[in-house]
């Protein structure tokens, strides 16, 4: 009979073996699992550090949180909700959604919650995964790693900043304790999550020193709440959310040929985000200092109608001369000027192509995941396996990334191409699969070669798209349609093998 897994069940006892396990629960780690789960594979346990399903969305609660991605794309196609209020959903109504799939497909018992993996090895000698957690020890046949790549806050190394003595939090680690009203903030970073911050506190803030390091391009944001009729329609008339859907993703998937093939076209995007420019910040002082210096695309494009805005206020001072140093209550720029402050909120992104994790991550030879991409860089394939880890799947591996469009709609890829992969390995009767290196490298080669002409590789920027290489290693390069053809099926004539599951009868311990 099956045992639902509780902490303290799992606490309890060390070193035991579960068949798949999923580390994270994001859309990527849930997704899978419900997978896994329809597919009466259930011998499967997520692992997840924090205490809830959500990921990003449960992490970035900041003020002004938002998706730039449509509602009605940015959801799983076999749980489409009807009721999403507005075009482009706040986090809170996104990370609802997440959990109510999560209830909805009777998966949550299948996590464990508050769990953080410390370490994964691979054993040469059991064909196992050996993995060490906050709480236990497991072993398992297959690992996927779900973490994502947005997850671990990059913080700037600026001289003194250990050493200022008012509130200081990451974006992602929002401190809502911290009351900002009538207090003087700086902000640094002008990514996508600040530019949902500012709008958000200026208005409450004494004042607002935006630091900027380099100008992003913002594109008008084309959101509004959905009328009661469209409500009506997306629920009742049979098909119609289904054509919203199809039609979002058509025309945002036209993107594609600027930003991957004809970085030329993007000229297109640069027009409509100069006059909004001009239209928006009326100081041509402060327009000057907000102007992007590099190609639109190349870094992401960020959608707001009220940063601007948010900037001409009074209250609010674009800062571009370069932090020196921050003091125990101020930032000193590098021509000199000290700028008092109360609280420093650092919106610097995240560790994407040297996620602290890849330390964590032992493989074939000894070797982590760090020491592998040191050496040739972030590579794998198909996003989703990568030589040396025999047994290990990636949801959100390399160069699966997006700046256009639904990141679900490539996890969900990702998911048939594993889901396929563990089925072949049962059918198959294999005891190991690893993806042969001369097909990884012919991969990889093929990636390099589309993205040369790309306008991240071209656009004159640097971004977190690049790796230490400088080569980008984090985005798709194509339609995205094409990816889902890639990765219908598990193409096992790509994998070195090893037959003879000899753990076939093993009982399953966490049901
Ligand atoms: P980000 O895009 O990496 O932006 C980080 C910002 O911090 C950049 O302006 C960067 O300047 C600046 N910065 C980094 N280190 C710095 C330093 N040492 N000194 C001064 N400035 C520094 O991070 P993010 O805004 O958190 O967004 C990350 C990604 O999350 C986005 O690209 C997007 O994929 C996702 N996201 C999506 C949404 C949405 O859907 N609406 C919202 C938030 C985030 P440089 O440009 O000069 O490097």
């Amino acid at each position: 009979m099956s045992r639902k897994v509780t902490d303290k069940a799992v606490a309890n006892r060390p070193a035991r073996h579960v068949k798949t396990i999923i580390i994270g629960s994001g859309f990527a780690g849930l997704g899978l699992a419900i997978r896994l789960s329809q597919q009466g594979r259930n011998d499967y346990l997520v692992l997840e550090r924090g205490s809830d399903v959500g990921g990003t969305w449960r992490d970035n609660t900041y003020p002004g949180a938002a998706c730039d991605v449509p509602s009605h794309l940015y959801s799983y196609s076999f749980a489409l909700n009807p009721d999403w209020t507005r075009s482009f959903s706040k986090q809170g109504e996104i990370q609802q959604y997440i959990q109510g799939v999560a209830a909805k497909y009777k998966v949550r018992d299948k996590h464990l919650f508050d769990c953080d993996v410390t370490a994964a090895r691979w054993n040469n000698d059991t064909s196992w995964w050996e993995i060490e957690s906050s709480k236990g020890s497991f072993t398992a046949d297959t690992v996927v790693s779900a973490v994502g790549a947005l997850c671990e806050p990059a913080l700037p190394d600026i001289k003194g900043i250990g050493n200022f003595k008012g509130e200081v939090f990451h974006s992602a680690r929002w401190n809502h304790d911290a009351d900002l009203t009538g207090k003087r903030v700086a902000i640094i970073g002008t990514g996508a999550s600040s530019i949902q911050i500012v709008p958000s506190i200026a208005p409450k803030v004494a004042h607002l020193d935006v630091y900027q390091r380099t100008a992003p391009w913002l594109l008008p944001r084309m959101d509004r709440p959905y009328t009661l009729p469209e409500r009506f329609a997306f629920k009742r008339i049979p098909g119609f959310q289904r054509l919203a859907r199809a039609a979002i993703y058509a025309v945002r998937e036209t993107q594609v040929v600027g930003l991957a093939k004809i970085p030329a076209l993007m000229q297109a995007f640069e027009l409509i985000a100069r006059a909004k420019l001009k239209h928006e910040i009326r100081d041509p002082e402060l327009r000057a200092k907000v102007t992007p210096n590099f190609r639109i695309g190349c870094k992401r494009m960020l959608i707001s109608n009220e940063y601007y805005p948010a900037l001409g206020r009074d209250n609010v001072d674009v800062v571009t001369d370069g932090i020196a140093e921050v003091r125990e209550n101020s930032i000193v720029t590098k021509d000199g000027t000290e700028r008092e402050i109360d609280a420093l909120i650092v919106a610097t992104g995240f560790h994407v192509t040297d996620s602290p994790a890849y330390n964590t991550i032992a493989g074939k030879d000894g070797r982590t995941l760090s020491e592998v991409f040191d050496e040739i860089g972030q590579q794998g394939y198909k996003g989703s396996s990568i030589a040396n880890f025999p047994n290990m799947f990636f949801l959100l591996g390399p160069n699966v990334g997006l700046g256009h469009t639904s990141m679900v709609f490539m996890i969900e890829s990702q998911i048939n191409y594993i889901a396929d992969a563990l089925a072949t390995v049962d059918r198959m009767g294999l005891r190991t699969v690893e993806v042969r290196r001369d097909k990884q490298d012919a991969y990889n080669v093929e990636l390099k070669n589309k993205l040369e002409g790309s306008v991240w590789n071209t656009g004159g920027c640097s971004s977190w798209y690049l790796d230490k290489h400088g080569n980008n290693t984090t985005l798709w390069p194509d339609f995205t349609f094409e990816f889902r053809r890639l990765t219908k099926t598990f193409d096992v004539a790509a994998y070195e093998t090893t037959s003879g599951n000899s753990r076939n009868n093993l009982k399953v311990v966490a049901q």
